[in-house]
């Protein structure tokens, strides 16, 4: 990594390119017994589509490529080659090869099962985060003994896993290290019949296999809560992500600190997982789910007791107790720290103060150490804080033919193995230290930023909105130059907010409402000046919000308040809001005016985000919940059961491929849900 600095710190003018991964569930669908299950025996599409005649014939033309994720039932699609964020048809792309990515695996899935495959009987992928009845007996095509070596838990069996070597490695050594199972708790919707809340799950199956069966009676399942045990709960859950490269180091630094208060609002906007386990939650996003699924922090680094039978350093060797620090997050969470808006040529930053990270973040100290006594002066204390906050994780997993000492001139595979199993909202991806076979730097891989937070979508539709809505929201902020930073911890509760059931229209988030623009005052380097902040910021009145910061004097700011998203999205009198902030961008560059038809479709996937935010359009979360519980066979017990699943699954099948056209109208009104009817009809 510190070599990647060297070759890489004063590369500039790289391209805009940007990607998506979209994320799909195979789920098998039997109508005549009306039962939809996760299926486990179509990861052949992978290898299929993954080199040979699948990927020349398939993939490449289509400009699709497929990767493996942890459920052996799912499959990752990405473009093969990322788009220009500069043109206009790359992001009219988007949606048209998110389409095809399905059909793709249809296509191949036909191939091979041949007359297997038809109407009564299919498997298709669907692009829901979180699959209904997973973990519920039955939930599989076909059945699997619940007996996993790997996960040990009582529910998934270990066949739901990717079948590489790395994933059932990855759950064995979470669990290992932490000393138990994971315990994942998401609080129940109380509904009118819902069990007793004051109980534990009374469904938790009593077994003697393994020496942690009995963890839930202990104290591991808490009352009130869906209980959930084992990695695939959280990671077999999918997201929509977004990479885009920015021009040089600084603008990368700008562009993550500048999206980082973006993170809470657009997990709330596309929020989409409001069951779990067959059961319905009183919350609507995956996110805490898959934080608790990979938590591989022994009792000692939770700051809790270990259950009875459990050490308190979990599997991590007695040597190194003296190691062992309280960490307040999973490895998959929420940022800790901003990386500081540095301006390499004027040796400043531009908005950053040490103030806004008011987190008080671990770090790896030999890490620290060693970074900020580099040579080169290329890591400054954020940066170099950022890395070794990432590296007070264990390796996960190693494969033996790489533990060697390696090559660090032309290999980062020691730091790409931490950076990998660092899940957060978002990612810092720098550049890879060797430029290969490459002729010029700008041919590799630059400076990127990794937006991670957001549900996937049902439709192509849905999907394309928010990926394009992100990356015109970052060209935007490129432009315009915005101070949005307020401090990280503010952000931290607005990810809590996040968590709330409907939060998009019930809750409140902080944001900086008097974020300045550089078009306000323009100094040298293209950023609003300091003098402008304050002129901006007038006598109206906020939360002023009192924080302390690292030194433990007291902030008080009134340049932050708590909005509703309608706001942050639509503006308000003080704040322009970010819709209205990319459609000034749209109307301001040459690429987008000189097309206005073509340019309108990217409007409406605005307009898409705009209507949630303003409530007059619900999110996936508030339609699903809603078909559960207006089902007849639903008891108002909170319970989804496999009938219940496979309805809704069945809906969401058809909405996916815009042929309900009462549920299109209902999730997406009629504005655009008859732009969709029409636009598929053809
Ligand atoms: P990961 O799972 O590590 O995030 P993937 O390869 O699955 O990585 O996805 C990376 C995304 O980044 C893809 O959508 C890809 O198209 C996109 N991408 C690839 N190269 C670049 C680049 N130079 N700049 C921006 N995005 C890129
Ligand atoms: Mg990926
Ligand atoms: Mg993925
Ligand atoms: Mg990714």
């Amino acid at each position: 990594m510190i070599n990647s600095f060297k070759t890489n710190f004063n590369r500039d003018n790289d391209k805009f390119y940007w990607g998506d991964e979209t994320e799909y569930t195979l789920v098998n669908f039997d109508n005549e017994q009306k039962r939809a299950t996760l299926d486990l025996e179509h990861d052949y599409v992978l290898k299929n589509l993954g080199d040979g005649k699948g990927f020349e014939q398939r993939c490449k033309p289509n400009n699709v490529s497929y990767h493996p994720e942890y459920g052996r039932f799912m499959v990752e699609a990405t473009p093969l080659k990322p788009y220009d964020g500069d043109k206009l048809a790359d992001f009219l792309d988007v949606e048209k090869n998110m389409e095809i990515r399905k059909k793709i695996i249809v296509d191949e899935i036909k191939d091979v099962d041949g007359e297997a495959y038809n109407e009564k009987h299919n498997v298709v992928p669907l692009a829901v985060t979180s699959f209904p009845t997973m973990g519920v007996k039955g939930f599989t095509y076909k059945d699997y003994e619940v007996k996993g070596e790997a996960s040990h838990s009582l529910f998934l069996p270990d066949e739901i896993i990717n079948r590489h070597v790395r994933f059932p490695t990855l759950t064995k050594n979470i669990r290992t290290r932490r000393g138990q199972k994971v315990a994942l708790n998401v609080p129940i919707f109380p509904d009118t019949n819902t069990q007793s809340l004051s109980k534990i799950d009374v469904n938790i199956p009593k077994r003697n296999l393994f020496f942690e069966d009995n963890d839930p009676f202990l104290g591991a399942a808490k009352p009130g809560h869906i209980y959930m045990d084992s990695m695939g709960f959280g990671m077999g859950c999918s997201c929509l992500q977004v990479t885009m490269q920015a021009a040089n180091i600084d603008e990368s630094r700008y562009l993550y600190d500048t999206l980082l208060p973006l993170t809470p609002i657009l997990l709330s906007l596309s929020a989409a997982a409001p069951i779990f386990k067959g059961t319905l939650a009183d919350q609507d996003v995956r996110w805490n789910v898959i934080s608790g699924a990979v938590d591989d922090r022994t009792p000692i680094e939770r700051g809790v007791e270990a259950l009875k039978g459990h050490k308190d350093i979990g599997g991590v060797s007695e040597n190194r107790r003296g190691e062992l620090q309280k960490i307040r997050k999973s490895r998959y969470d929420s940022i800790d720290q901003y990386l500081g808006d540095f301006n390499n040529s004027l040796k400043k930053y531009n908005y950053f103060d040490e103030s806004y990270n008011d987190l008080s973040t671990e770090i790896n100290d030999k890490v620290y150490e060693r970074l900020s006594k580099e040579a080169s002066g290329h890591f400054d204390e954020n940066l170099a804080r950022h890395f070794a906050h990432l590296f007070i994780r264990d390796p996960l997993v190693l494969f033996s033919e790489r533990a060697k000492p390696q090559d660090d001139e032309y290999d980062d595979d020691h730091f790409q193995n931490i950076q990998s199993t660092n899940w957060q909202t978002l990612r810092f991806k720098p550049p890879a230290a060797y430029l290969g076979e490459a002729s010029e730097i700008n041919k590799t891989p630059g400076w990127r930023v990794e937006f991670r937070p957001l549900e996937i979508q049902i439709t192509d539709f849905e999907n394309a909105a928010f990926a394009v809505f992100v990356i015109l929201a970052a060209k935007s902020i490129l432009k315009f130059k915005p101070n949005f930073y307020l401090p990280i911890s503010l952000i931290d509760d607005n990810m809590g907010t996040a968590h709330k059931r409907n939060s998009l229209l019930q809750d409140k988030f902080w944001f900086r409402e008097k974020a300045v623009f550089k078009d306000h005052a323009k100094e040298s380097n293209g950023f609003a000046s300091e003098n402008h902040v304050n002129c901006v910021a007038n006598g109206h009145s906020t939360n002023g919000h009192v924080k302390a910061n690292g030194n433990g004097h007291a902030i008080k700011s009134t340049e932050w308040s708590q909005l509703t998203i309608d706001e942050i999205i639509n503006g308000n009198n003080q704040f322009v809001g970010i819709a209205p902030l990319v459609k000034k961008y749209l109307a301001t560059e040459e690429e987008f005016t000189k097309d206005p038809e073509q340019t309108e479709k990217l409007k409406l996937y605005i307009k898409l985000i705009e209507k949630r935010a303003s409530g007059e359009i619900p999110t996936l979360a508030t339609y699903i919940r809603k078909f559960v519980t207006s089902h007849p066979n639903y008891k108002q017990d909170s319970i989804v059961g496999h009938d219940i699943s496979y309805d809704l699954l069945s809906k969401l099948r058809d909405v996916g491929n815009v042929k309900d056209k009462d549920a299109i109208l209902e999730l997406f009104g009629k504005e655009i849900g008859t732009y969709l009817l029409n636009r598929y009809s053809n």
